[in-house]
């Protein structure tokens, strides 16, 4: 069932919102050839545990519990990344993922950061995930239906000729992370029954994730990390975005900025 936010309740998602927009803005500084992407999520622990917030990611269950406060996919790990010794290089692509909960109310937000010089392919396909993102955000009090911004989605990425991941979808968010409704980011018949009005007090994550090649995915040993089957570029950009009766609101602004 979707639980509408009031707008107080709006105000108090937003500051767990701000909080996680605080810990990219600590990713970014961070973001160069030489870090490695552990040393990155030790940071934004020691954040979240400063401003006394609940980390969401550390110990969700799974095959294994994730063990880490942030989800690093480098390259072409799409999501569910877990942050290691890797050092970073110049030319490599990072999505960092991370979400927290303050007051009982949660925020979640990905960003997809270059390191160094990357290529202009990569370039060019950060932008189009951002593209993607935006106009789902920018369409989506505009819409009474949710697969009508999902479509909207799939034209940017057609318009690139990149695929959007259908296998991982966005989500309902409040007092936990994960609530109802299921957001996918692209329509097909089959889902139909599964879509859902836009209204007001609606709260959603939303997180297209574009693959330079094809949707096919897999997920590596550690039962976390997911990867392109084909080897090629992914990216993945993700808003907690509340619809109020004056529009769209990102409650997760300044992510990535
Ligand atoms: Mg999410």
């Amino acid at each position: 069932m979707i639980t509408l936010k009031s707008r107080r309740e709006i105000g108090l998602m937003k500051e767990a919102g701000q909080l996680v927009a605080q810990a990219h803005q600590i990713v970014k500084r961070m973001v160069e050839p030489g870090v490695t992407t552990l040393s990155i999520d030790t940071e934004v622990e020691k954040f979240f545990e400063k401003q006394n917030a609940e980390p969401l990611f550390k110990g969700y269950p799974g095959e294994t519990p994730f063990p880490a406060v942030t989800c690093m996919s480098v390259n072409e790990q799409i999501v569910h990344g877990i942050p290691s010794d890797y050092v970073l290089k110049s030319g490599d692509i990072l999505s960092v993922d991370t979400g927290c909960r303050i007051n009982g109310w949660c925020g979640d937000a990905a960003w997809t950061y270059p390191v160094g010089e990357i290529s202009s392919e990569a370039q060019r396909l950060l932008k189009a995930g951002e593209e993607a993102l935006n106009v789902a955000i920018d369409n989506l009090a505009k819409q009474k239906k949710w697969s009508v911004v999902a479509q909207k989605m799939m034209k940017v990425a057609k318009k690139h000729k990149y695929s959007l991941v259908e296998k991982f979808v966005g989500h309902g968010i409040g007092r936990e992370m994960h609530e109802a409704p299921q957001v996918p980011n692209y329509t097909k018949k089959s889902l139909d029954r599964d879509d859902f009005l836009i209204e007001p007090g609606l709260v959603l994550a939303v997180e297209p994730m574009l693959n330079a090649g094809t949707a096919d995915i897999k997920v590596l040993n550690d039962k976390w990390t997911v990867v392109t089957r084909d080897g090629k570029l992914s990216v993945h950009f993700e808003h907690t975005v509340a619809v109020t009766t004056e529009g769209a609101e990102r409650l997760t602004e300044g992510v990535g900025r």
